[in-house]
């Protein structure tokens, strides 16, 4: 029989050496890797669409008789071109094109076309559509089944993945490929049957069940992409757990110091989770353990004890940050708590002196630093430590497995690799922390410090902005400060900062008597410490910045922020910006500005702002709305991409994953590699090699 995991995709019909060669980038070097690499989506051309009906955002097939046909040479010459077909016009919008087709699309002639479907300055249109002329009202029938799409990578078509794709069924038709989930499942559908129904919709699909995910076939697909999911990372974390870890069970001296020392007490959740990190770090094993906590539930003092502990057992710490800003925070703070207790804190970062930088090295290498807090910087070749016993990793999911993976290269010498501890305050679902960090323990700091009060949240237009700065005016009047937050739709930093200087400009004019501070990603590191240091210690009141004071930001005297263009930042973004306020024992608010013609999705979130200030309830909501990758910010990363599961769609799906994960691991371990390697391919990640 053959085996189609081994069987090189050369053999397949037109696959020569090229198209191996671009194959070989998505990760498709066997017949089976075909018969994974699984429809993004599908294209519904199996019916017309009557243009009144058409949907925005959408693709459809629709016809209609040319009314008008122009060529337009407003910017850029294009072809116009109107069809009627009596419940609405559309406009057909070429850039390319040329005579014959100009001459083809002439008033009275009647055409299919098939497009993404747009919102235009007139009507709904379609750019460049795809399309034939309808000859005597007669048409081609309009395809049997839903056309598949494939992800492809450049210089790969469509209909050359569909052409291989189809040389693989053929394949499987006569071969198997091995039924790797034990019987268990109550599918009765054969990894065969879906793998060609996925493929190849018959025509008699239930297409909506097919295009939402929850076809039989598809779900078949995804419970199995779960399970391979899941083992790839169980089996990663347990490599992770057969190294060995320094044993810290020091006297925790300086732990208890520093407690002794804080103006509060630790809260009971504080508490509890510092337990669970001594716990971890006496056991000889590597910790891997996330914290997460809501805005302002005192992770940085969680953090700390964690550092006390390693260092009261002789080790060194690293602190990590994923903007300057807030390393540069994490170093003000680890300061302000250890040196009066008689530590050294070291500074690393990327634009650093090159006599400072060689200081700072000398430092962490010989040992005489404790604890070093930086950026990216502290994971370059030219960073040794002397005995890093405890890395923590503030936010943690801006950074990729790949970093977290370099930080543990870093580990001592002996063949120990430092624990590991990580925090977040995106608070994650559960149902996806489940799956998104099944390699990590988890704890939830899930008490705020008492005496917080709610910040209480409004939403006003911008036509209002007069009345927002009197309410600044006020605020600093009775002695409190305020943030004013700039957000741009464009991802650039440039414009981001030349809005934040206007704001600036603008409220300087208008606030007379009041200093303002400016923060945004286009200062150097030292201005914008120097602004934060201003505002931190209240010789400005006022700091206009751009989204950069998103994370970590701490000064518990400012009781209001303003953010602009509200409609533009996600709900954990949100959630992040308003918990700068409400840190200390203050009422807090918190001023949603918007632009008129807000969308329904905008209106939502700010909804959801108002009623809400429980990050675990945000984030939820934020997931539903936009996706687990959005949420947890590793679409570059990858790690969390799947080819069919998606994980809110198939919740139900997790806890038979988990099930049958277990069972594999226990009746058929032989098969988890299969399963691994058939599904994540060389994605997987690996933990082990260190
Ligand atoms: P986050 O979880 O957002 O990182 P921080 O650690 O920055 O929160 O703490 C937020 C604020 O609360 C800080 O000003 C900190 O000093 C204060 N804080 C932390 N723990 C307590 C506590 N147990 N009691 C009172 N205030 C606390
Ligand atoms: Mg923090």
């Amino acid at each position: 029989m053959l085996d189609l995991s081994v069987l090189p995709v050369t053999r397949l019909s037109g696959v020569g050496p090229k198209l191996a060669e671009k194959f070989a980038r998505l990760h498709i070097k066997t017949v089976q890797d075909v018969l994974f690499h699984l429809p993004l989506r599908y294209q519904d051309r199996t019916r017309e669409f009557a243009i009144g009906d058409l949907v925005p955002g959408t693709e459809a097939v629709c016809s209609g008789v040319v009314m008008s046909s122009e060529v337009a040479f407003r910017r850029r010459r294009s072809l116009i071109c109107r069809i009627s077909d009596g419940s609405g016009t559309l406009c057909l919008r070429f850039f390319h094109f040329n005579q014959q087709q100009q001459a083809a699309l002439r008033e009275g002639v009647r055409i299919r076309c098939f497009g993404e479907i747009r919102r235009g300055p007139q009507s709904l249109e379609i750019v460049h559509p795809e399309y034939q002329q309808v000859i005597d009202g007669v048409a081609a029938p309009v395809e049997q089944t839903l056309t598949p799409i494939y992800p492809v990578t450049e210089g790969l078509h469509q209909l050359s993945m569909r052409k291989v794709t189809s040389a693989a069924l053929e394949y499987l038709q006569k071969a198997e490929v091995t039924e790797l989930l034990p019987a268990l499942h109550g599918y009765k559908i054969s990894l065969k049957q879906a793998l060609n129904t996925v493929h190849r919709p018959p025509p008699d699909i239930r297409v909506d069940e097919l295009l939402q995910g929850i076809h039989p076939c598809v779900q078949r697909l995804a419970l199995e992409e779960l399970v391979a999911h899941r083992l790839s990372v169980q089996r990663a974390r347990d490599h992770a757990r057969q190294q060995n870890a320094p044993v810290m069970r020091g006297n925790n001296e300086l732990r208890d110091k520093l407690v002794k020392s804080l103006p509060f007490e630790l809260t009971g959740a504080q508490l509890r989770v510092i337990g669970e990190i001594e716990t971890d770090l006496g056991k000889g094993e590597p910790m891997l353990r996330l914290v997460q906590g809501d805005v302002g539930s005192g992770k940085t003092l969680v953090a700390a004890a964690a550092a006390a502990m390693a260092v009261d057992s002789g080790y060194q710490v690293a602190v990590m940050a994923p903007t300057e800003i807030l390393a540069e925070q994490h170093l003000l703070g680890f300061a302000e708590l250890f040196e009066p207790l008689g530590l050294k804190i070291g500074w690393l970062k990327g634009k650093l002196g090159a006599r400072q930088k060689r200081d700072s090295l000398e430092s962490i290498a010989v040992g005489h630093t404790h604890i070093a807090v930086g950026t990216h910087a502290l994971f370059q070749k030219d960073v040794s430590f002397a005995r890093l016993g405890l890395t923590i990793v503030d936010e943690q999911h801006r950074f990729g497995v790949d970093q977290r993976l370099s930080l543990r290269e870093k580990g001592l010498t002996e063949g120990l690799v430092p624990h590991q501890l990580t925090m977040t305050a995106t608070p994650i679902p559960r149902t996806l922390a489940m799956t998104a960090y099944a390699d990590l323990d988890c704890s939830v700091i899930d008490e705020l410090p008492p005496g917080r009060q709610a910040i209480t949240t409004v939403a006003i237009p911008v036509s209002r902005r007069l009345e927002v700065i009197d309410r600044v005016a006020s605020a600093i009047a009775e002695g409190r400060q305020v943030y004013w937050v700039c957000t741009l739709i464009e991802e650039s930093e440039v414009l981001q900062a030349r809005a934040a200087e206007d704001t600036l400009n603008e409220l300087t004019e208008l606030l007379t008597g009041v200093n303002i501070s400016l923060v945004h990603g286009r200062m150097t590191g030292a201005e914008k410490e120097a602004a934060m240091t201003a505002f931190k210690n209240n010789e400005t009141q006022l700091l206009v910045a751009t989204t950069v004071i998103e994370v970590g930001v701490d000064v518990p005297n400012a009781s209001l922020i303003i953010i602009e263009n509200v409609e533009r930042l996600g709900l954990s973004q949100l959630h992040q910006l308003r918990g700068r306020v409400g840190r200390g024992k203050l009422q807090s608010s918190c001023v949603l500005m918007f632009e008129a013609g807000l969308s329904n999705r905008a209106r939502d979130r700010i909804a959801i702002m108002r009623e809400s200030t429980d990050g675990f309830v945000i984030a939820e909501k934020d997931l539903q709305l936009r996706g687990a990758g959005e949420l947890l910010g590793t679409r570059q990363t990858g790690s969390m991409q799947f080819r069919i599961a998606d994980i809110m769609r198939d919740k139900h799906l997790l806890e038979p994953a988990k099930k049958l994960s277990e069972h594999i691991q226990q009746v058929e371990p032989g098969n988890v590699e299969l399963l691994v390697s058939r599904w994540m391919g060389d994605n997987a990640p690996d933990y082990g090699n260190v």
